[in-house]
């Protein structure tokens, strides 16, 4: 029973991270909770997705982030742009 409490606060504090960088509340909560302190630790390591560079699809112009190699909305396959057409919203 303790394990049970264990992991739900493990979940918890995974998820309120994972959350905050952006990502899904819900996978970091089961992460956190099957994994305890490597899920913890994973999350803190996460990279924060608002912060990666972002470049515009050629066909669709849909912002995408620079590590997508295929375009969700049209499909096109992506290659590395131009370093000029690269936004860095990290960097301001
Ligand atoms: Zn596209």
């Amino acid at each position: 029973m303790e394990y049970l409490v264990i992991a739900f606060f493990f979940g918890l504090a995974t998820a309120l991270i994972g959350r905050a960088k952006g990502s899904s509340f819900f996978i970091w909560f089961l992460i956190g909770a099957v994994t305890l302190l490597i899920g913890l630790v994973a999350v803190v390591l996460y990279r924060v997705d608002k912060d990666e560079p972002e470049r515009q699809c050629p066909n669709c112009h849909k912002a995408l982030k620079l590590y997508v190699q295929v375009c969700p909305r049209c499909g096109t396959d992506l290659y590395l742009p131009d370093p000029a057409a690269v936004r860095h919203p990290g960097v301001r």
